[in-house]
Protein backbone atom coordinates (compact mmCIF):
# COMPACT_ATOMS: atom_id res chain seq x y z
CA UNK A 1 0.00 0.00 0.00
CA UNK A 2 1.19 3.54 -0.88
CA UNK A 3 0.07 7.04 0.15
CA UNK A 4 1.39 9.18 -3.08
CA UNK A 5 -0.87 12.02 -2.82
CA UNK A 6 1.12 15.11 -3.35
CA UNK A 7 0.02 18.94 -3.11
CA UNK A 8 3.17 20.19 -2.98
CA UNK A 9 3.26 22.86 -5.83
CA UNK A 10 6.94 23.56 -5.29
CA UNK A 11 8.98 23.03 -8.40
CA UNK A 12 11.47 20.88 -6.56
CA UNK A 13 9.00 18.34 -5.61
CA UNK A 14 7.54 18.25 -8.73
CA UNK A 15 10.27 17.94 -10.26
CA UNK A 16 11.65 14.86 -7.76
CA UNK A 17 8.53 13.25 -8.80
CA UNK A 18 9.30 13.64 -12.42
CA UNK A 19 12.35 12.22 -12.27
CA UNK A 20 11.38 9.37 -10.29
CA UNK A 21 9.03 8.53 -12.77
CA UNK A 22 11.42 8.69 -15.63
CA UNK A 23 13.94 6.80 -13.78
CA UNK A 24 11.28 3.95 -13.70
CA UNK A 25 10.31 4.13 -17.07
CA UNK A 26 13.77 3.89 -18.21
CA UNK A 27 14.28 0.60 -16.31
CA UNK A 28 11.86 -0.90 -18.58
CA UNK A 29 9.52 -2.15 -16.10
CA UNK A 30 5.98 -0.73 -17.63
CA UNK A 31 6.88 -2.03 -20.82
CA UNK A 32 5.60 -6.07 -20.76
CA UNK A 33 2.33 -6.61 -21.84
CA UNK A 34 1.60 -9.03 -18.71
CA UNK A 35 2.97 -5.63 -16.58
CA UNK A 36 -0.04 -3.88 -18.24
CA UNK A 37 -2.44 -6.13 -17.35
CA UNK A 38 -1.68 -6.46 -14.72
CA UNK A 39 -1.93 -2.80 -14.10
CA UNK A 40 -5.03 -2.76 -16.01
CA UNK A 41 -6.24 -5.13 -13.36
CA UNK A 42 -5.50 -3.51 -10.57
CA UNK A 43 -7.00 -0.64 -11.53
CA UNK A 44 -10.25 -2.19 -12.13
CA UNK A 45 -10.23 -3.69 -8.81
CA UNK A 46 -9.86 0.01 -7.58
CA UNK A 47 -12.18 1.57 -9.65
CA UNK A 48 -14.86 -1.26 -8.09
CA UNK A 49 -13.87 -0.95 -4.38
CA UNK A 50 -13.98 2.93 -4.60
CA UNK A 51 -17.13 2.97 -6.42
CA UNK A 52 -18.72 3.79 -3.23
CA UNK A 53 -16.66 7.13 -2.58
CA UNK A 54 -16.53 7.83 -6.22
CA UNK A 55 -20.81 8.23 -6.25
CA UNK A 56 -20.29 10.34 -2.95
CA UNK A 57 -18.05 12.33 -4.39
CA UNK A 58 -19.94 13.08 -7.90
CA UNK A 59 -22.94 13.83 -5.83
CA UNK A 60 -21.27 16.22 -3.45
CA UNK A 61 -19.27 17.83 -7.01
CA UNK A 62 -22.03 18.06 -8.81
CA UNK A 63 -25.19 16.57 -7.69
CA UNK A 64 -24.96 13.45 -10.15
CA UNK A 65 -27.37 10.45 -9.10
CA UNK A 66 -25.66 7.65 -9.50
CA UNK A 67 -27.55 6.45 -12.65
CA UNK A 68 -25.96 8.80 -13.98
CA UNK A 69 -22.61 8.89 -12.13
CA UNK A 70 -22.18 5.14 -13.28
CA UNK A 71 -23.57 5.70 -16.63
CA UNK A 72 -21.48 8.75 -17.67
CA UNK A 73 -18.52 7.93 -16.08
CA UNK A 74 -17.65 4.99 -13.75
CA UNK A 75 -18.83 2.38 -16.63
CA UNK A 76 -17.19 4.25 -19.51
CA UNK A 77 -13.81 3.89 -17.40
CA UNK A 78 -15.27 0.12 -16.62
CA UNK A 79 -15.74 -0.59 -20.25
CA UNK A 80 -12.33 1.30 -21.59
CA UNK A 81 -10.49 -1.20 -19.15
CA UNK A 82 -12.52 -4.16 -20.47
CA UNK A 83 -11.65 -3.05 -24.21
CA UNK A 84 -7.60 -2.47 -23.17
CA UNK A 85 -7.05 -6.22 -21.55
CA UNK A 86 -8.87 -8.04 -24.43
CA UNK A 87 -6.40 -5.74 -27.17
CA UNK A 88 -3.65 -4.89 -26.07
CA UNK A 89 -1.56 -7.37 -26.54
CA UNK A 90 -2.51 -6.65 -30.09
CA UNK A 91 -2.29 -3.12 -30.11
CA UNK A 92 0.84 -3.22 -29.05
CA UNK A 93 2.34 -5.87 -31.34
CA UNK A 94 5.07 -4.75 -34.04
CA UNK A 95 3.06 -4.86 -37.41
CA UNK A 96 5.03 -6.01 -40.48
CA UNK A 97 4.13 -3.53 -43.71
CA UNK A 98 5.49 -3.73 -47.04
CA UNK A 99 8.61 -2.73 -47.97
CA UNK A 100 8.69 -1.38 -51.76
CA UNK A 101 10.76 -2.81 -55.08
CA UNK A 102 13.51 0.09 -54.56
CA UNK A 103 14.26 -1.38 -50.91
CA UNK A 104 14.95 -5.08 -52.39
CA UNK A 105 16.22 -7.58 -49.72
CA UNK A 106 14.72 -5.41 -47.02
CA UNK A 107 11.59 -5.78 -44.42
CA UNK A 108 9.70 -3.07 -42.95
CA UNK A 109 7.86 -2.70 -39.78
CA UNK A 110 6.13 -0.08 -37.33
CA UNK A 111 6.99 -0.83 -33.91
CA UNK A 112 4.76 1.10 -31.39
CA UNK A 113 6.16 1.91 -28.29
CA UNK A 114 5.47 4.17 -24.63
CA UNK A 115 5.91 8.01 -25.28
CA UNK A 116 7.24 7.65 -21.50
CA UNK A 117 6.08 9.91 -18.90
CA UNK A 118 3.05 11.34 -19.38
CA UNK A 119 0.99 14.65 -17.66
CA UNK A 120 -2.68 13.76 -17.92
CA UNK A 121 -4.99 17.38 -17.01
CA UNK A 122 -8.61 17.16 -16.10
CA UNK A 123 -11.69 19.64 -15.66
CA UNK A 124 -14.57 19.13 -13.51
CA UNK A 125 -17.44 18.24 -15.46
CA UNK A 126 -16.72 14.03 -15.59
CA UNK A 127 -13.72 14.34 -13.03
CA UNK A 128 -13.48 10.54 -13.19
CA UNK A 129 -14.75 9.85 -16.71
CA UNK A 130 -12.18 12.30 -18.05
CA UNK A 131 -8.74 11.25 -15.60
CA UNK A 132 -9.26 7.55 -15.85
CA UNK A 133 -10.21 6.86 -19.36
CA UNK A 134 -6.84 8.40 -20.30
CA UNK A 135 -5.13 6.68 -17.59
CA UNK A 136 -6.71 3.72 -18.85
CA UNK A 137 -5.08 4.03 -22.53
CA UNK A 138 -1.81 5.42 -20.94
CA UNK A 139 -1.53 1.96 -18.28
CA UNK A 140 -2.10 0.16 -21.51
CA UNK A 141 0.59 2.07 -23.76
CA UNK A 142 3.36 1.52 -21.44
CA UNK A 143 3.43 4.61 -19.75
CA UNK A 144 4.28 6.10 -16.32
CA UNK A 145 2.06 9.06 -15.84
CA UNK A 146 0.78 12.45 -13.20
CA UNK A 147 -2.53 13.08 -13.35
CA UNK A 148 -3.92 16.72 -12.18
CA UNK A 149 -7.36 16.35 -11.78
CA UNK A 150 -9.59 19.07 -11.65
CA UNK A 151 -9.57 21.57 -8.37
CA UNK A 152 -13.79 22.69 -8.90
CA UNK A 153 -14.76 18.85 -8.11
CA UNK A 154 -12.77 18.75 -4.91
CA UNK A 155 -14.40 16.09 -3.47
CA UNK A 156 -13.76 13.64 -6.13
CA UNK A 157 -10.30 15.17 -6.93
CA UNK A 158 -9.78 13.82 -3.32
CA UNK A 159 -11.50 10.68 -4.13
CA UNK A 160 -9.37 9.69 -7.31
CA UNK A 161 -5.82 10.75 -5.14
CA UNK A 162 -6.82 8.07 -2.63
CA UNK A 163 -7.97 5.47 -5.58
CA UNK A 164 -5.14 5.62 -7.19
CA UNK A 165 -2.49 6.41 -4.01
CA UNK A 166 -4.11 3.08 -2.59
CA UNK A 167 -3.09 1.14 -5.51
CA UNK A 168 0.19 2.11 -7.43
CA UNK A 169 3.31 3.32 -6.14
CA UNK A 170 4.15 7.40 -6.87
CA UNK A 171 7.02 6.49 -9.41
CA UNK A 172 4.80 4.93 -11.76
CA UNK A 173 1.28 6.77 -11.10
CA UNK A 174 0.81 9.56 -9.43
CA UNK A 175 -1.85 12.12 -8.46
CA UNK A 176 -0.97 15.64 -7.99
CA UNK A 177 -3.91 17.79 -6.59
CA UNK A 178 -4.23 21.33 -7.02
CA UNK A 179 -5.28 24.60 -9.37
CA UNK A 180 -3.92 26.57 -12.02
CA UNK A 181 -0.54 27.24 -10.77
CA UNK A 182 -0.20 23.90 -9.47
CA UNK A 183 -0.68 22.97 -13.36
CA UNK A 184 1.52 25.78 -14.48
CA UNK A 185 4.47 23.97 -12.24
CA UNK A 186 3.60 20.93 -14.09
CA UNK A 187 4.00 22.36 -17.15
CA UNK A 188 6.99 23.36 -16.61
CA UNK A 189 8.78 19.46 -16.16
CA UNK A 190 9.85 17.56 -18.91
CA UNK A 191 7.42 15.45 -19.53
CA UNK A 192 6.93 13.28 -23.03
CA UNK A 193 3.70 14.36 -23.42
CA UNK A 194 0.86 15.93 -22.02
CA UNK A 195 -2.67 15.09 -22.39
CA UNK A 196 -5.08 18.05 -21.71
CA UNK A 197 -9.19 18.15 -21.60
CA UNK A 198 -9.99 21.40 -20.56
CA UNK A 199 -11.19 24.78 -22.02
CA UNK A 200 -9.67 26.14 -25.45
CA UNK A 201 -8.24 29.09 -23.24
CA UNK A 202 -6.30 26.91 -20.88
CA UNK A 203 -5.68 24.61 -23.93
CA UNK A 204 -3.48 27.32 -25.54
CA UNK A 205 -1.83 27.66 -22.36
CA UNK A 206 -0.76 24.17 -22.52
CA UNK A 207 0.15 24.35 -26.42
CA UNK A 208 2.53 27.22 -25.13
CA UNK A 209 4.54 25.27 -22.62
CA UNK A 210 4.45 22.17 -25.12
CA UNK A 211 5.70 24.22 -27.70
CA UNK A 212 8.74 25.64 -24.60
CA UNK A 213 10.36 21.68 -25.18
CA UNK A 214 8.93 20.57 -27.74
CA UNK A 215 6.32 18.36 -26.22
CA UNK A 216 3.87 16.47 -27.91
CA UNK A 217 0.13 16.81 -26.76
CA UNK A 218 -3.14 15.66 -27.06
CA UNK A 219 -5.67 18.37 -26.65
CA UNK A 220 -9.34 17.37 -25.87
CA UNK A 221 -10.84 20.96 -25.70
CA UNK A 222 -14.54 22.53 -26.15
CA UNK A 223 -16.73 24.64 -28.58
CA UNK A 224 -20.64 25.46 -29.81
CA UNK A 225 -21.84 21.98 -30.52
CA UNK A 226 -24.84 22.32 -32.95
CA UNK A 227 -27.98 20.25 -33.33
CA UNK A 228 -29.77 20.38 -36.67
CA UNK A 229 -33.13 18.95 -37.28
CA UNK A 230 -34.69 19.28 -40.93
CA UNK A 231 -37.89 18.56 -41.23
CA UNK A 232 -38.12 15.02 -42.02
CA UNK A 233 -36.78 13.84 -38.58
CA UNK A 234 -38.97 12.35 -36.23
CA UNK A 235 -39.73 14.62 -34.25
CA UNK A 236 -40.88 12.89 -31.04
CA UNK A 237 -37.40 10.66 -30.91
CA UNK A 238 -35.38 13.67 -31.19
CA UNK A 239 -36.68 15.95 -28.52
CA UNK A 240 -36.50 13.14 -26.33
CA UNK A 241 -33.01 12.68 -27.34
CA UNK A 242 -32.35 16.31 -27.75
CA UNK A 243 -33.34 16.19 -23.60
CA UNK A 244 -31.21 13.43 -22.71
CA UNK A 245 -27.64 14.99 -23.95
CA UNK A 246 -28.79 18.52 -23.39
CA UNK A 247 -29.61 17.69 -19.57
CA UNK A 248 -27.18 14.78 -18.39
CA UNK A 249 -24.97 16.71 -15.97
CA UNK A 250 -27.67 20.10 -16.43
CA UNK A 251 -25.59 20.94 -19.96
CA UNK A 252 -22.41 20.51 -18.40
CA UNK A 253 -20.98 18.42 -20.90
CA UNK A 254 -18.11 18.90 -23.85
CA UNK A 255 -20.04 17.32 -26.18
CA UNK A 256 -23.84 18.70 -25.24
CA UNK A 257 -26.29 20.53 -27.99
CA UNK A 258 -25.30 23.99 -27.48
CA UNK A 259 -27.27 25.13 -29.79
CA UNK A 260 -30.91 23.91 -32.14
CA UNK A 261 -30.85 24.93 -35.67
CA UNK A 262 -34.35 23.56 -36.66
CA UNK A 263 -36.49 23.97 -40.11
CA UNK A 264 -38.84 26.26 -39.80
CA UNK A 265 -42.09 24.02 -40.47
CA UNK A 266 -41.25 22.19 -37.70
CA UNK A 267 -39.92 24.47 -35.08
CA UNK A 268 -43.00 24.77 -33.03
CA UNK A 269 -43.49 21.31 -32.86
CA UNK A 270 -40.23 20.59 -32.06
CA UNK A 271 -40.01 23.58 -29.15
CA UNK A 272 -43.62 21.47 -27.95
CA UNK A 273 -42.37 18.13 -28.09
CA UNK A 274 -39.00 19.24 -25.84
CA UNK A 275 -41.10 20.86 -23.49
CA UNK A 276 -43.28 18.01 -23.08
CA UNK A 277 -39.78 15.22 -22.77
CA UNK A 278 -38.31 17.93 -19.95
CA UNK A 279 -41.99 17.98 -18.09
CA UNK A 280 -42.08 13.80 -18.24
CA UNK A 281 -38.51 13.49 -17.22
CA UNK A 282 -38.22 15.97 -14.22
CA UNK A 283 -41.69 17.11 -13.51
CA UNK A 284 -43.21 20.48 -13.98
CA UNK A 285 -40.44 21.58 -11.58
CA UNK A 286 -37.42 20.70 -12.20
CA UNK A 287 -35.32 22.08 -10.18
CA UNK A 288 -37.19 20.09 -7.27
CA UNK A 289 -36.65 17.11 -8.98
CA UNK A 290 -33.38 15.00 -7.11
CA UNK A 291 -31.76 13.70 -10.31
CA UNK A 292 -31.62 17.68 -11.98
CA UNK A 293 -27.94 18.01 -11.66
CA UNK A 294 -26.91 21.93 -10.43
CA UNK A 295 -23.91 24.28 -11.35
CA UNK A 296 -20.44 23.47 -10.55
CA UNK A 297 -20.12 27.18 -9.44
CA UNK A 298 -21.16 30.50 -8.34
CA UNK A 299 -19.01 32.56 -11.47
CA UNK A 300 -20.60 29.75 -13.58
CA UNK A 301 -24.04 30.10 -12.88
CA UNK A 302 -23.93 33.79 -12.87
CA UNK A 303 -22.41 33.47 -16.90
CA UNK A 304 -25.76 31.54 -17.78
CA UNK A 305 -28.17 33.82 -15.68
CA UNK A 306 -26.28 36.14 -18.00
CA UNK A 307 -27.40 34.97 -21.13
CA UNK A 308 -31.03 34.93 -19.93
CA UNK A 309 -31.23 38.01 -21.37
CA UNK A 310 -30.04 37.35 -25.50
CA UNK A 311 -33.13 36.39 -25.96
CA UNK A 312 -36.88 35.45 -25.70
CA UNK A 313 -37.70 32.61 -23.12
CA UNK A 314 -40.23 30.14 -24.68
CA UNK A 315 -39.63 27.71 -22.24
CA UNK A 316 -38.62 27.32 -18.88
CA UNK A 317 -36.28 30.28 -17.67
CA UNK A 318 -36.66 29.86 -13.74
CA UNK A 319 -33.41 29.55 -11.19
CA UNK A 320 -32.46 29.08 -7.82
CA UNK A 321 -29.14 30.93 -6.80
CA UNK A 322 -29.31 29.04 -3.43
CA UNK A 323 -28.74 25.73 -5.12
CA UNK A 324 -27.23 27.21 -7.58
CA UNK A 325 -30.04 25.17 -10.40
CA UNK A 326 -31.16 26.26 -13.51
CA UNK A 327 -34.45 24.68 -15.04
CA UNK A 328 -34.29 23.47 -18.73
CA UNK A 329 -34.56 26.85 -21.03
CA UNK A 330 -35.87 27.20 -24.77
CA UNK A 331 -34.28 30.48 -25.85
CA UNK A 332 -35.68 32.27 -29.04
CA UNK A 333 -35.39 35.16 -31.03
CA UNK A 334 -31.43 35.26 -30.29
CA UNK A 335 -29.02 37.19 -32.60
CA UNK A 336 -25.48 35.36 -33.85
CA UNK A 337 -23.97 38.54 -32.36
CA UNK A 338 -25.22 37.84 -28.90
CA UNK A 339 -22.80 36.18 -25.94
CA UNK A 340 -25.14 32.93 -26.39
CA UNK A 341 -24.03 32.59 -29.84
CA UNK A 342 -20.54 33.21 -29.51
CA UNK A 343 -19.52 30.97 -25.94
CA UNK A 344 -19.73 27.85 -25.25
CA UNK A 345 -23.14 27.64 -22.99
CA UNK A 346 -22.39 24.65 -20.61
CA UNK A 347 -25.76 24.83 -18.86
CA UNK A 348 -29.15 24.20 -19.38
CA UNK A 349 -30.03 26.30 -22.19
CA UNK A 350 -30.57 25.84 -25.23
CA UNK A 351 -31.31 28.59 -28.12
CA UNK A 352 -33.28 27.46 -30.89
CA UNK A 353 -32.88 29.00 -33.91
CA UNK A 354 -34.47 28.51 -37.53
CA UNK A 355 -33.66 27.74 -41.18
CA UNK A 356 -34.79 27.33 -44.65
CA UNK A 357 -31.66 26.61 -47.25
CA UNK A 358 -29.24 23.98 -45.94
CA UNK A 359 -27.21 26.75 -46.96
CA UNK A 360 -28.29 28.82 -44.24
CA UNK A 361 -27.96 26.55 -41.79
CA UNK A 362 -24.16 25.52 -42.53
CA UNK A 363 -23.49 29.76 -42.56
CA UNK A 364 -24.34 29.52 -38.81
CA UNK A 365 -22.73 26.91 -37.82
CA UNK A 366 -19.58 27.94 -39.62
CA UNK A 367 -19.43 30.98 -38.34
CA UNK A 368 -17.85 29.79 -34.89
CA UNK A 369 -14.97 27.63 -34.62
CA UNK A 370 -15.30 24.41 -35.47
CA UNK A 371 -17.09 21.94 -33.08
CA UNK A 372 -16.45 19.03 -31.24
CA UNK A 373 -19.65 17.84 -32.12
CA UNK A 374 -22.61 17.88 -34.14
CA UNK A 375 -26.05 16.14 -34.65
CA UNK A 376 -28.45 15.87 -37.37
CA UNK A 377 -31.55 14.48 -36.81
CA UNK A 378 -33.20 13.70 -40.57
CA UNK A 379 -35.26 10.78 -42.23
CA UNK A 380 -33.00 11.50 -45.34
CA UNK A 381 -29.67 10.32 -46.10
CA UNK A 382 -29.13 13.15 -48.65
CA UNK A 383 -29.69 16.16 -46.21
CA UNK A 384 -27.53 13.90 -43.46
CA UNK A 385 -24.45 13.57 -45.95
CA UNK A 386 -24.45 17.31 -47.03
CA UNK A 387 -24.68 18.02 -43.24
CA UNK A 388 -21.87 15.73 -42.26
CA UNK A 389 -19.55 15.39 -45.24
CA UNK A 390 -19.48 19.83 -45.53
CA UNK A 391 -19.38 20.79 -42.01
CA UNK A 392 -15.72 19.89 -40.15
CA UNK A 393 -16.69 18.96 -36.97
CA UNK A 394 -14.77 16.61 -33.91
CA UNK A 395 -17.71 13.64 -34.20
CA UNK A 396 -21.09 13.36 -33.72
CA UNK A 397 -23.97 11.04 -33.97
CA UNK A 398 -26.90 10.58 -36.53
CA UNK A 399 -30.21 10.99 -34.79
CA UNK A 400 -28.89 11.19 -31.78
CA UNK A 401 -27.15 13.36 -29.22
CA UNK A 402 -23.48 12.71 -26.99
CA UNK A 403 -23.97 8.63 -27.10
CA UNK A 404 -20.79 8.74 -29.30
CA UNK A 405 -18.76 9.66 -26.91
CA UNK A 406 -19.71 6.43 -24.80
CA UNK A 407 -17.77 3.75 -27.52
CA UNK A 408 -14.71 2.69 -27.02
CA UNK A 409 -14.29 1.81 -30.59
CA UNK A 410 -14.93 5.18 -32.20
CA UNK A 411 -11.97 7.78 -31.87
CA UNK A 412 -13.23 10.63 -29.14
CA UNK A 413 -11.60 14.46 -30.23
CA UNK A 414 -12.05 17.64 -31.68
CA UNK A 415 -10.87 19.41 -34.51
CA UNK A 416 -9.01 23.10 -34.68
CA UNK A 417 -9.97 24.63 -31.54
CA UNK A 418 -11.99 21.91 -30.21
CA UNK A 419 -9.08 20.12 -29.93
CA UNK A 420 -5.98 18.22 -31.12
CA UNK A 421 -5.34 14.13 -31.56
CA UNK A 422 -8.23 11.97 -30.10
CA UNK A 423 -8.45 8.58 -27.68
CA UNK A 424 -10.82 5.84 -26.69
CA UNK A 425 -9.93 2.28 -27.03
CA UNK A 426 -7.11 1.82 -29.66
CA UNK A 427 -7.36 5.47 -30.56
CA UNK A 428 -6.07 6.34 -26.76
CA UNK A 429 -3.17 3.29 -27.36
CA UNK A 430 -2.44 5.21 -30.10
CA UNK A 431 -2.44 9.08 -27.69
CA UNK A 432 -0.15 7.90 -25.73
CA UNK A 433 2.15 5.68 -27.98
CA UNK A 434 5.06 6.64 -30.93
CA UNK A 435 5.32 4.38 -34.16
CA UNK A 436 8.59 3.63 -35.02
CA UNK A 437 9.38 3.07 -38.54
CA UNK A 438 12.28 -0.12 -38.90
CA UNK A 439 13.48 -1.19 -41.59
CA UNK A 440 15.81 -4.27 -41.60
CA UNK A 441 18.43 -4.45 -44.36
CA UNK A 442 19.41 -7.87 -45.61
CA UNK A 443 23.36 -8.12 -45.63
CA UNK A 444 23.14 -11.08 -47.57
CA UNK A 445 23.26 -8.61 -50.99
CA UNK A 446 23.94 -5.34 -51.65
CA UNK A 447 22.32 -4.28 -55.13
CA UNK A 448 24.89 -1.58 -56.22
CA UNK A 449 23.11 0.82 -58.19
CA UNK A 450 22.24 3.66 -55.50
CA UNK A 451 26.25 3.58 -55.16
CA UNK A 452 28.10 6.73 -56.95
CA UNK A 453 30.52 3.97 -58.73
CA UNK A 454 27.25 2.25 -60.34
CA UNK A 455 26.91 2.66 -64.10
CA UNK A 456 23.19 1.68 -64.53
CA UNK A 457 22.40 3.33 -61.54
CA UNK A 458 20.36 6.40 -62.88
CA UNK A 459 18.23 3.93 -65.17
CA UNK A 460 17.31 1.34 -62.95
CA UNK A 461 16.71 4.27 -60.28
CA UNK A 462 14.36 5.95 -62.84
CA UNK A 463 12.47 2.47 -63.68
CA UNK A 464 12.15 2.20 -59.85
CA UNK A 465 10.94 5.82 -58.90
CA UNK A 466 8.34 6.52 -60.59
P1 LIG B 1 -10.42 24.57 -17.65
O1 LIG B 1 -9.66 24.68 -18.93
O2 LIG B 1 -10.75 25.80 -16.91
O3 LIG B 1 -9.63 23.64 -16.61
C1 LIG B 1 -9.12 22.36 -16.97
C2 LIG B 1 -7.90 22.05 -16.12
O4 LIG B 1 -6.89 23.02 -16.39
C3 LIG B 1 -8.13 22.06 -14.61
O5 LIG B 1 -7.47 20.93 -14.06
C4 LIG B 1 -7.49 23.36 -14.16
O6 LIG B 1 -6.93 23.26 -12.87
C5 LIG B 1 -6.39 23.56 -15.19
N1 LIG B 1 -6.11 24.98 -15.39
C6 LIG B 1 -6.95 26.04 -15.28
N2 LIG B 1 -6.33 27.20 -15.58
C7 LIG B 1 -5.05 26.87 -15.89
C8 LIG B 1 -3.91 27.63 -16.29
N3 LIG B 1 -3.97 28.95 -16.42
N4 LIG B 1 -2.77 26.96 -16.53
C9 LIG B 1 -2.70 25.62 -16.42
N5 LIG B 1 -3.75 24.85 -16.04
C10 LIG B 1 -4.91 25.46 -15.78
O7 LIG B 1 -11.72 23.74 -18.03
P2 LIG B 1 -12.95 23.35 -17.10
O8 LIG B 1 -13.70 24.56 -16.72
O9 LIG B 1 -12.51 22.42 -16.02
O10 LIG B 1 -13.83 22.48 -18.14
C11 LIG B 1 -14.71 23.07 -19.05
C12 LIG B 1 -14.13 23.11 -20.44
O11 LIG B 1 -13.57 21.87 -20.78
C13 LIG B 1 -15.18 23.38 -21.50
O12 LIG B 1 -14.65 24.23 -22.49
C14 LIG B 1 -15.45 22.01 -22.08
O13 LIG B 1 -15.97 22.01 -23.39
C15 LIG B 1 -14.11 21.40 -22.00
N6 LIG B 1 -14.21 19.95 -21.96
C16 LIG B 1 -13.77 19.22 -23.01
C17 LIG B 1 -13.91 17.84 -23.00
C18 LIG B 1 -13.45 16.97 -24.12
O14 LIG B 1 -13.40 15.77 -23.92
N7 LIG B 1 -13.12 17.51 -25.28
C19 LIG B 1 -14.47 17.24 -21.89
C20 LIG B 1 -14.88 18.01 -20.83
C21 LIG B 1 -14.74 19.38 -20.86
Amino acid sequence: MNDNLFHATESVQLEALVSRQQNYYRSGATRSVAFRKEQLHKLRNAVHSFEPELLNALKQDLNKSPLEAYSTEIGIVLKEIRVALRHVRRWSKARRIRTPLSHIGASSRIVPEPLGTSLIIGPWNYPVNLMLVPVVAAIAAGNTLVMKPSEMAPATSRALAGLIGRTFPPEYIAVVEGGAETSAELLKQPFDHFFFTGSPTVGKVVMKAAAEKLIPVTLELGGKSPCIVHKDANLELAAKRIVYGKLTNVGQTCVAPDYLLVHKDVKQELVAGIAKVVEAFYGTEPIQHPAYGKIVNERHFRRLIGYLEDGRIAYGGQFDVEARQIAPTLLEGVSLESKVMKEEIFGPILPVLEYEETEEAIAIVEANPKPLALYVFSGSSGFRNEIVGRIPFGGGCINDTIIHLGTPYLPFGGIGSSGIGSYHGEHGFRAFSHYKGMLKQSNRIDFPFRYPTSKWGMTIIRKLLR
